[in-house]
Formats: C-alpha cells, sequence, structure tokens
C-alpha cells in the first residue's frame, strides 16, 4: 500500500477508478489506530484498539466515502449533488461539492441534527434545507428528487461511497500487520459495518490479511430496527448520528453479521453516554456519542463474558467530540465564574469533582 498520496491514488486499484477520475482530495483517510489501556483493563481483552476517524477533514468517516463518490459525480459530469443526512453526511457532501465546484443540496431533519455538523454544511455554502420528519423521511425525498434527474444522489446507496469507505478496513489491516479478531462499529443506515466488511472480505482475499474478524454492530435501543426485525417509526435515541428507523443498507450488515460470526446488538443511551465520558476521561478521545455506541457494545459483552476468543479488537469511533457541543455541555457541570485571583482560583478548582 502506497504510504502517501491522496485516498483515490493510494487505493485506486482497489477502486472503481479510472486514470480520468479526478484526484480530489481533502487529506481524508490515515486516521490514528490508538491504543485504549483503560479499556483493556477494564475488559480484559489483551488489545483493544480505537480507529479515530474524527480525525478526516470534517471531523467522520463519511469523508472516505464522499471523495470518491464527488470524485466519481465529477467525472460522470454531474454538476449537484444531494444527500438526506443526520449531520456528518451534509457536512462531508457540502466540503467535497465546495472543493469539486459543485452545487450542494442537504435535507435533514429539524431539530436533531448536532450543532457542529450543521454549522459545517452552512459553512461549505450547501443549501440547507431541514424537513419536519425523520432521516427516514428526509432519505425518501432525496431519493425521488435524485431518480428525476435533479441532482447526483450521494447517500451511502451510492455504491462509491462504501467503496471508500472499505479503505479504513486496509488500514487497519497495515497498521496491524493483520486483521483483528473482531471489529466494533455503530450502525445507523448500515453503510459503514457493509463497507467495512467489503474492505476485511478482500483485504483477506488479496493477501493483506490471513483472516477476517467478526464483525460486532450497535443499534441505539431506541433506533434498533436491525436488532428488532422491524423498521421503526419514530426512531429516538441522544446518538443523533444514528437516529435511523429504516436502514437502507439493512441486508447487507445482516450478510456482514452472519458472514463473520458476529452479531448486532443494542446499547442504551445510557450505555453510549458511560461510554463517551469514558473515552474522553479515561482515553483521552473526545468522540461524538453515536461513536461511543461501538465502545458501549464491547463493555456490555465484557461484563456479559461474551468475547470468547476475543484478543484483538477494533472500535470504530466514527466522528469527532466536537461535532456535537450541546450533548458534551449539557453533561458537564456549569462554569464557574470567580474573581480573578489565586485564593478564589485555588478554591474553585477544589469546590469541582
Ligand atoms: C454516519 C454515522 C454513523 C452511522 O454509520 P452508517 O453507515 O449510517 O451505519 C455512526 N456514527 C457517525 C458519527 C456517523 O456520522
Amino acid at each position: 500500500m502506497p504510504a502517501d498520496g491522496c485516498l483515490i491514488d493510494r487505493f485506486a486499484s482497489h477502486l472503481p477508478v479510472t486514470p480520468r477520475t479526478p484526484r480530489l482530495t481533502l487529506g481524508e483517510g490515515r486516521t490514528p489506530l490508538v491504543r485504549a489501556p483503560r479499556l483493556e483493563a477494564e475488559t480484559g481483552v489483551r488489545e483493544v484498539w480505537l480507529k479515530v476517524e474524527g480525525m478526516n477533514p470534517t471531523g467522520s468517516f463519511k469523508d472516505r466515502g464522499m471523495v470518491v463518490t464527488v470524485a466519481k459525480a465529477m467525472e460522470e459530469g454531474s454538476t449537484s449533488v444531494i444527500c438526506a443526512s443526520t449531520g456528518n453526511t451534509a457536512a462531508s457532501a457540502a466540503a467535497y461539492a465546495a472543493r469539486a465546484g459543485l452545487s450542494c443540496a442537504v435535507v435533514l431533519p429539524a431539530g436533531h441534527v448536532a450543532l457542529g455538523k450543521l454549522t459545517q454544511a452552512i459553512a461549505f455554502g450547501a443549501r440547507v434545507i431541514a424537513v419536519r420528519g425523520s432521516f427516514d423521511d428526509a432519505f425518501v425525498v432525496v431519493k425521488e428528487l435524485a431518480a428525476a434527474g435533479e441532482a447526483t444522489l450521494v447517500n451511502s446507496v451510492n455504491p462509491y461511497r462504501i467503496e471508500g469507505q472499505k479503505t479504513a478496513a486496509f488500514e487497519v489491516c497495515d497498521v496491524l500487520g493483520d486483521a483483528p479478531d473482531a471489529l466494533f462499529i455503530p450502525v445507523g443506515n448500515a453503510g459503514n459495518i457493509t463497507a467495512y466488511w467489503k474492505g476485511f472480505v478482500e483485504a483477506a482475499a488479496g493477501g493483506m490479511a490471513t483472516r477476517r474478524p467478526r464483525m460486532f454492530g450497535f443499534q441505539a435501543a431506541g433506533a434498533a430496527p436491525i436488532v428488532r426485525g422491524a423498521p421503526v417509526a419514530d426512531p429516538q435515541t441522544v446518538a443523533t448520528a444514528i437516529r435511523i428507523g429504516n436502514p437502507a443498507s439493512w441486508k447487507s450488515a445482516v450478510a456482514a453479521r452472519d458472514d463473520s460470526g458476529g452479531a448486532i446488538e443494542i446499547v442504551t443511551d445510557d450505555e453510549i453516554l458511560d461510554a463517551y465520558r469514558f473515552l474522553a476521561g479515561c482515553e483521552g478521545v473526545f468522540c461524538e456519542p453515536a461513536s461511543a455506541a461501538s465502545v458501549a457494545g464491547l463493555r456490555q459483552r465484557a461484563k456479559r463474558r461474551a468475547l470468547d476468543g476475543v484478543e484483538r479488537v477494533v472500535c470504530v469511533l466514527t466522528g469527532n467530540g466536537l461535532k456535537d457541543p450541546d450533548t458534551a455541555r449539557s453533561l458537564s457541570p456549569s462554569l464557574s465564574e470567580v474573581a480573578p485571583t489565586a485564593a478564589d482560583v485555588r478554591a474553585a478548582i477544589r469546590a469541582l469533582p
């Protein structure tokens, strides 16, 4: 695997790109794989690694797929892109469209998009529309507009998204020297679990790995259609990035689960927020709430002693904690303001937990 160059160039031989595909890039990919010693101590797993996808240019893994998708849209002569989004797809589409000189429209569920993501989409110059409804409602609308030929759909039903996102699995194999025993990952629209599995299967087939990991996906309790076996009409969770009731990649997520001998399970909002605080406070890694679902799932299985034969684990931290300042602030004590004297500041420090 070439060590440098843009994602499209580094992985060109594994991607559906041609010499004519524009080498669009904002520096996506090559995100840190960080060891998590406190999680190892707590769970008893020998090696726990965090794939910190919040270090991508717009702060989430969506950039890996979006760079390929927008480059292919350019190659095919498209002048505009559209997506439905819980926030991160919108931020990523808006950034790459800006870079590529395409127009971009994003359709969001009103009131349920984290502030940072909304701010990014606006800053990057997208046309931002909020609908009174869920992500699933927004998704139905953009599919209709795209089918009418109004713009290229850049949600993860666009196969180039999955192609770009699978590169994260290649990077994991490259850094660890092989695939891990298990991958823990949040599941929303289920594109990412699909992409990682495709990447691991190709890595094993292509000699980048000797084995394939078991895939463990986690949905929030109030938005767990795959676990419950039926769409959820009004999904609810603090983890807005996985607040999805009818995932587009449902079937391929189930296939990844079954072909890998893994599982797709539920974590509660409390477990998600506990893991979110643990990651920031004990590992120094600030991810967004949805990302912490992977670690919440690992901790839950550790408690249930359901990690037999699992010695090396990768948890995907899908997005950056700064995306959702409101959730972070709502969990922390209000800021104490004191006089600028050593005595007052010392007393204030001691008064805090
Ligand atoms: C998009 C997203 C997810 C869910 O990924 P899917 O491919 O929709 O399953 C999880 N976490 C974050 C931060 C995301 O942006």
